[in-house]
């Protein structure tokens, strides 16, 4: 191996961190503690930097010796290292300067007008914003190596890799066809929920004691795991011992914030959990979304919402909230796993909630498969929809269109990951419980054993191997979304007695 490119390659990627690390930090200041008001002047200087990074990354000369380097006789983790670095390259380098720049400040700006228009409830003022965020997205896709393909297909690829629209067409014809049927027969079911204990208030300092001693239980380490919070909750990896998530209390709604963190934290494992080996280069980052995503459904539903996870855990919470004292175990799952058609995604139960993401998905394949986009329609189109699947209608955009950040980030694409994960995380899920006995390990506050699990099968591979071959190696089968739909059918049936 020619020492010369192997060292000019470690400087570029020491210096492709250092941007990646500092706009990330700008970023998560900016969602967490930055005064609104500062916002505007700090997008101009992140475009600035995006930009510095842009042309760092995308510098011919660097490609070049980036490629040759892949070409010498290199050991097989680093060729993987670096032809998925190179895919990325490939995929932006004949993007030219003022094309990106005018997609990071779009975008930029976008975020800003989003959260001032779901304040405010308002679409219309958005729609130029949205407007100018999805040509910009066109724009660029101009530049892609594959330009020829459907660019929706491009962006699904980028989300997950080697995700289309057929393979999506197909998995989400299944779930509509096997679970809306199953959704009216629940609205229509004599058995009923009642939620009525939980329609008071929680402390919301209650509620951060509690979420520490959950935190405990899940052995979330503070020295690598920070957590705030932000009108919608994420995660941000810094490195593979700094990452940060962000969970929301609401007074009104004591589950939200437990569940939101305990999604959250699955995604942090997966990052806190890859090999050390592969700090700081492609392999401890470039997974797919749903392979991500799956991790963190698997820890929100399949451990989260189970019986075995609450035992040890419902007297902490009724201890902080003595309103619950009356609450038995079993009445407490019925409540955590209540199945009802809502308007926002992210508080929908796991049976409804592959529905939200389906809208989503049909409405951006019309986005990016019509040459033109009828703006203002789209807010009735997204109705529609909600009422046609799921039966319900929002009263105002805030809970209709406006409701998810990601169509101002650019994010198309991304929305379908979330039930590709799911359906990821139950077919890992029915193999774990096999191979462990996940309830008295729960029962048994040993959940480490759970983490470790993911990591030896999952996690530590980060980026080395793609989703198909880790799902394969675990499950020893392709990816089979009959596990996640007969999971949901089984789980509800049993719950709502049909
Ligand atoms: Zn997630």
């Amino acid at each position: 191996m020619n020492q010369e490119l192997y060292d000019y390659y470690q400087a570029y990627k020491q210096k492709t961190n250092a941007y990646a690390l500092a706009l990330s930090t700008m970023s998560f200041d900016q969602a967490t503690i930055a005064p609104k008001n500062g916002t505007s002047y700090s997008n101009q200087l992140m475009a600035v930097l995006s930009t510095e990074a842009f042309i760092h990354a995308s510098n011919p000369e660097s490609i070049k010796k980036i490629e040759q380097l892949a070409n010498e006789d290199i050991d097989d983790l680093l060729k993987k290292e670096l032809s998925l670095l190179l895919k990325e390259l490939h995929d932006n380098k004949d993007v030219p300067t003022d094309v990106f720049s005018e997609f990071t400040l779009a975008t930029n700006e976008a975020g800003t007008a989003w959260s001032d228009a779901i304040d405010n409830q308002d679409y219309i003022t958005f729609i130029p914003y949205l407007e100018r965020v999805i040509n910009a997205v066109k724009k660029q896709l101009k530049y892609h190596p594959n330009k020829k393909e459907c660019a929706y297909n491009i962006l699904l690829d980028r989300f997950e890799p080697g995700m289309n629209m057929d393979k999506y067409d197909a998995f989400f014809e299944q779930v509509k066809e096997s679970l809306i049927p199953l959704i009216h027969q629940i609205i229509d079911a004599d058995k009923k929920i009642d939620e009525s204990i939980l329609n008071q208030s929680f402390d919301i300092k209650s509620q951060e004691v509690f979420m520490n001693e959950l935190c405990e239980y899940m052995r979330v380490n503070r020295d690598e795991c920070y957590i705030s919070t932000t009108q919608h909750p994420f995660t941000s990896f810094f490195s593979g011992n700094d990452v940060r998530i962000t969970t929301h209390y609401y007074e009104k709604n004591l589950l939200s914030a437990i569940f939101s963190t305990i999604h959250e934290y699955g995604h942090a494992l997966f990052g806190l959990q890859i090999d050390d080996a592969f700090e700081g280069t492609s392999l401890s980052n470039a997974i797919g979304f749903a392979m991500h995503e799956s991790q963190s459904r698997f820890l929100e539903n399949h451990i989260g919402k189970s019986k075995a996870f609450w035992e040890p855990n419902l007297a902490k919470l009724k201890a902080n909230f003595p309103s619950l004292e009356s609450l038995d175990i079993d009445t407490f799952m019925e409540l955590v796993n209540v199945s009802k058609p809502s308007l926002v995604r992210t508080e929908a139960d796991e049976l409804t909630y592959p529905l939200h993401v389906i809208i989503r998905y049909e409405l951006e394949k019309e986005m990016f498969e019509n040459e033109t986009i009828d703006y203002l329609q789209l807010n009735e189109k997204w109705n529609q929809k909600y009422k046609e699947y799921l039966g319900v209608t929002p009263s105002h955009d805030g809970e209709g269109i406006l409701q998810d950040m990601h169509w101002s980030s650019a994010y198309f694409g991304y929305f379908p990951t979330y039930a590709l994960g799911s359906a990821y995380a139950a077919q890992f899920y029915h193999t774990m419980s096999q191979r462990l006995d996940v309830d008295s390990i729960l029962k048994n506050n040993e959940f480490e054993k759970i983490a470790t699990w993911l990591k030896d099968n999952i996690h530590h591979h980060g980026a080395s191997k793609t989703t198909e071959e880790i799902l394969f190696e675990v499950t020893h089968e392709e990816f089979n979304p009959m596990y996640y739909i007969t999971y949901l059918q089984d789980k509800f049936k049993t719950l709502y007695k049909l």
